[in-house]
């Protein structure tokens, strides 16, 4: 579409996070010459999520270091930014949305970036408990701040040993505070990784004087006083001057689905980010969508997926030709490790564990089907995510025999 085409246009963006936001920057470099308008029911200045957990959980830094854009950057790309306004209704036919206040704005294009809001489980007493508080927003963060300052000595208890309360419980104990994890299942990070790694970041924990404590079902929560009793099914019980809730999230698609768009899982898009409704596109963490390299439909819950659908549908809104290839990629934070993963691992077969000689906290885990490389989990080494990333993307086959073999340097000319 040429820039007169669009010139007298709107886009209206539901959410003003990495993927609306995004999106948004993406369309006027695409050639969007109409309104952009950007929704979110978040009052504050669009900011990154992935340091909520870290940074910026763990130090005094204000949220205006993690801003995704400055305020005047919207400005000069005549970019409205409506915050503190939650979108209740799209109607496809007419092509408006009705906002909270009734009022109603039309649309050319629709572009939903909903994301996800945590999902709090119902266990008893878990609403009224004291300084218990989700980990999605920088109101969440600022209640957690209140409520732990100072940590010193605090009780902590974290539900859940996803990445969400791990990262979590490594700011906590930066902190001050005494922190336990509690996990449901028989190892931390049972979702996402291979047991190899459950095993690193426990006791990388452990170490770190974090208590991890695994099969641990919450049954109840009692609150006393200013603090809490957490109960879990096996008897087991422990004190929580605050309770961080990190057992997943829900996709926020009730918006999607009242309006008749098809949700499984997910809004479903095809290729270019479009939904099954004409000119209404989504992305980012609330998308359900098919990822060609694995053929496959997947959710994904990361930044890299929000930004490149961002890109692909500014290209796609503008009416160039463009599908969605990525493959996926994610980090983690947590001490002084960093951790880099890329591919899909569901499904795998085996797992190659390759120890850097001499490196400390080095290592990488290598995921296979058969001889096809799915993922690769890299710890503090951004070698092997490299080189893992170009054996997904080109699908060369790896000699297991010689990536195991630590005499054999970690290259793609010696892997192959
Ligand atoms: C604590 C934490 C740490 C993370 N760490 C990492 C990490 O290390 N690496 C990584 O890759 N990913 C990480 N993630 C995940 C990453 O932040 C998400 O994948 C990313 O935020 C998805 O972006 P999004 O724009 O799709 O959705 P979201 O960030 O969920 O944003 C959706 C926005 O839509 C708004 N909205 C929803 N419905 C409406 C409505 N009806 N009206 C108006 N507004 C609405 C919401 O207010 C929200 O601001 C982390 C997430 C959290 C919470």
């Amino acid at each position: 579409m040429s820039e007169q085409a669009n010139d007298a246009q709107t886009c209206v963006i539901i959410g003003a996070s990495h993927a609306g936001v995004n999106l948004a920057f993406n369309l006027r470099i695409a050639g969007w010459a109409g309104d952009i308008l950007l929704f979110d029911a978040d009052p504050e200045l669009p900011y990154h999520r992935p340091p909520l957990s870290k940074a910026y959980l763990a130090s005094d830094d204000g949220l205006d270091s993690h801003r995704l854009k400055s305020a005047d950057s919207y400005v000069q790309q005549q970019i409205t930014l409506r915050l503190g306004v939650k979108v209740s209704k799209i109607d496809p036919d007419q092509k408006v949305i009705t906002l909270n206040d009734d009022s109603v704005q039309s649309y050319d294009k629709l572009v939903l970036a909903t994301g996800a809001r945590p999902l709090i489980p119902p266990i008893p007493g878990l609403d009224a408990a004291n300084n218990c508080f989700p980990l999605r927003t920088a109101a969440d963060v600022e209640n957690i701040r209140e409520a732990i300052t100072p940590a010193g000595g605090k009780n902590v208890v974290i539900i859940g040993g996803g990445y969400i309360g791990l990262e979590t419980a490594a700011s906590m104990k930066k902190l001050g505070a005494n922190v336990t994890v509690l996990e449901r299942e028989d190892r931390v990070l049972a979702r996402v990784t291979a047991p190899v790694m459950s095993d690193f970041f426990t006791c990388l924990h452990k170490d770190n004087g974090v208590t991890i404590a695994i099969r641990k079902n919450v049954s109840a929560i009692e609150s006393e006083g200013s603090t809490n009793l957490v109960r879990c099914a096996d008897g087991s019980e422990y004190p929580a001057d605050l309770i961080v809730v990190g057992v997943g999230i829900r996709v926020n698609t009730e918006l999607a689905e009242a309006a008749g768009l098809k949700v499984h899982n997910g809004i479903q898009i095809d290729a270019t980010m479009k939904t099954s409704t004409d000119d209404i596109y989504a992305i980012g963490d609330c998308t359900f969508h098919h990822n060609p390299h694995y053929d496959r439909w997947v959710r994904l819950e990361s930044v890299q997926n929000a930004v490149d659908q961002a890109k692909v549908a500014a290209k796609a809104i503008c009416g160039e030709v463009v599908v969605y290839d990525a493959i996926p990629w994610f980090w983690s934070d947590q001490y002084d490790v960093k951790l880099q993963m890329v591919g899909l691992s569901e499904g795998y077969d085996e797992v190659v564990v390759r120890h850097e000689i001499g490196e400390g906290h080095k290592f990488s885990a290598w995921y296979f089907k058969g001889d096809t490389l799915l993922a690769v989990d890299a710890v503090n080494n951004a070698k092997a995510y490299v080189i893992g990333t170009r054996f997904i993307k080109s699908g060369d086959l790896i000699n297991k025999g010689k990536l195991a073999d630590l005499g054999v340097g970690l290259k793609p000319a010696t892997l192959g």
